[in-house]
């Protein structure tokens, strides 16, 4: 078993909590490792260690840390298995789903390598007689990021490049639940060069999350999580004077058009559905065909298509999806599909009781499928976080519409159509941050930026892309006059302002 450590300065670091977590294998049910739930010492340790080496960093030249950040690719494409492998065992998505995940991250990572260029000011001659004026941004100094189970890998590296290319230092609080991944991209940053105390990471749970929002050398904070933590992360480091960026949880729509090629539809509603089992805030769980003839032909071709999902550990290469992460989180799942019965939805698909012969243990769920689901239902307005996809039939387009908008989440939404006009109207209309046009899954690429609307981002900036270095950086406006000096001939006197 592993016995994770937290990573300050150059060093593993030996926590001071008696606290520790243990870490499962979600296919086998098998503890692989334990981890320290670390003490407010122990985040004041990291903290320290960045911010010894942030004055010395945020003074090297862009063009210096873009070079490390090249290295730093260069070796996490080349160790993009392993990553991929330590993100399986620990959260149970397939292999080439946590390739993908890993793929997505070093884009962001490519994104960073151009930070001479994002970080470019903007400069104006003769603003007054003789005087110019530049506008420049500058790093934070030290900052922090809090990341969630379901990509742990990727939404650490949605932060901490983009952060520490604009010259600030990090302090990462990975989830708890998968941690080997972002420890592993840590040796892979080391090795690429970055001095010590550039990035350093602490394990933990609320104590370490709550001991980052309150520390005063922590200038910002990047959090990524489920709203209500999202909500008190926001309100607790705003209170403490940060800048706080805090993503939160999801009710992604899909509208299919009565126009769509319904096949593309179901293929598109399964791959955002049930790919990751359902485990991603991107993941479409509310299909909205408009129209019953829409509605009966869509949930026909999604019935025998969910019920011949292919299950399994993420060794099996035919796998299309695996366990949900813990045992706590499987319950919850079923809770769902519970009150789901409960509350008269139909369940076209009933996935409880699905059991994987050799992996009794896992936390497997099949996929499930509701049919005649109302806005008022339990299953509708939260989250579930799983391989439940949910059919909310619609009468008209604006019905569709008004819906989404009236939901608390705003993350993302897409609607299936060949109707040009239908398209405008809902991406121009659609409260929603990401908007997809026949693309199930919009997440937008590194140069651009993520984030969702209303409840489901808590702050002014989106993350990653432009954005993140504008979250990462504050501005400075420099105007300058210079006197007479030397190119007007020599001055005897002794020189004044005057
Ligand atoms: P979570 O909110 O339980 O945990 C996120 C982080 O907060 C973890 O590091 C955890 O240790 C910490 N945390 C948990 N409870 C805390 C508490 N009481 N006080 C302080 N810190 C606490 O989320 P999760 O279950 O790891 O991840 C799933 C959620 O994340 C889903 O809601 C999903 O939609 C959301 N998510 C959102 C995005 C996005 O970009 N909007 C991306 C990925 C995941």
């Amino acid at each position: 078993m592993d016995r994770i450590a937290n990573a300050i300065g150059d060093t593993v670091a030996p926590s001071s909590s008696a606290r520790v977590s243990p870490v499962f294998n979600p296919a086998t049910g098998e503890q692989v490792a334990e981890l320290p739930l670390s003490t407010v010492a122990d985040v004041g340790q990291a903290v320290a260690a960045a911010k010894a080496a942030a004055p010395a960093w945020g003074a090297t030249p862009p063009l210096k840390r873009a070079r490390m950040m090249f290295r730093f690719k260069e070796l996490l494409d080349r160790h993009a298995a392993d990553l991929a492998r330590a993100i399986s065992r620990e959260h149970g998505k397939t292999h080439d789903d946590a390739l993908g995940e890993v793929a997505r991250g070093i884009e962001v990572v490519e994104f960073a390598c151009g930070i001479p260029h994002l970080l470019k000011g903007e400069y104006s001659r003769n603003v007054g007689p003789e005087i110019d004026t530049f506008s420049d941004r500058q790093p934070l100094g030290v900052v922090a990021g809090i990341t969630p189970f379901n990509f742990p890998a990727m939404v650490p590296m949605w932060m901490y490049p983009v952060a520490i290319a604009c010259g600030n230092t990090f302090v990462l609080k990975p989830s708890e639940r998968d941690p080997s991944a972002p420890m592993l991209a840590f040796e892979l940053f080391r090795e690429a060069g970055f001095p010590e105390g550039v990035l350093n990471i602490v394990h933990g749970d609320k104590e370490a999350v709550d001991a980052i929002l309150d520390h005063p050398d922590i200038k910002a904070v990047s959090f990524v999580g489920s709203t209500p933590i999202a909500e008190y992360v926001y309100a607790r480091g705003t209170a403490a004077g940060k800048r706080v960026q805090a993503l939160g949880g999801a009710k992604n729509h899909m509208i299919v058009m009565p126009d769509a090629d319904i096949d593309k539809a179901a293929d598109a509603l399964m791959g955002a559905g049930y790919g990751s089992a359902g485990e991603r805030c991107m993941a479409v769980s509310v299909a909205v065909p408009i129209g019953e003839e829409t509605a009966n032909k869509l949930v026909e071709t999604l019935i025998p298509k969910v019920r011949g999902l292919k299950i399994g550990p993420s060794t099996d290469p035919d796998a299309e999806m695996g366990p949900l992460v813990t045992q706590t989180h499987l319950n919850k799942v079923l809770g769902y599909i519970e009150a789901g019965v409960a509350e008269g939805a139909e369940l076209a698909v009933d996935g409880r009781g699905f059991t994987l012969q050799g992996y009794e243990n896992g936390y497997f769920v099949g996929g499930s499928l509701f049919d005649k689901v109302t806005p008022d239902m339990t299953i509708y307005k939260e989250e579930i976080f799983g391989p439940v996809l949910s059919v909310l039939r619609a009468r008209s387009f604006n019905e569709a519409v008004d819906l989404i908008n009236a939901h608390e989440y705003g993350n993302g939404t897409a609607i299936f159509t060949r109707d040009g006009d239908a398209a405008r109207a809902f991406a121009d209309r659609i409260e929603v941050g990401m908007v997809g046009v026949n693309v199930p899954i919009p997440v937008p690429v590194a140069y651009h930026s993520f984030g969702g609307w209303k409840r489901s981002l808590f702050g002014d900036h989106s993350i990653y892309g432009p954005e993140g270095v504008r979250f990462y950086t504050r501005l400075k406006t420099v105007t300058t006059r210079w006197p007479g000096g030397i190119k007007d001939g020599a001055v005897y006197t002794f020189p004044t302002m005057n």
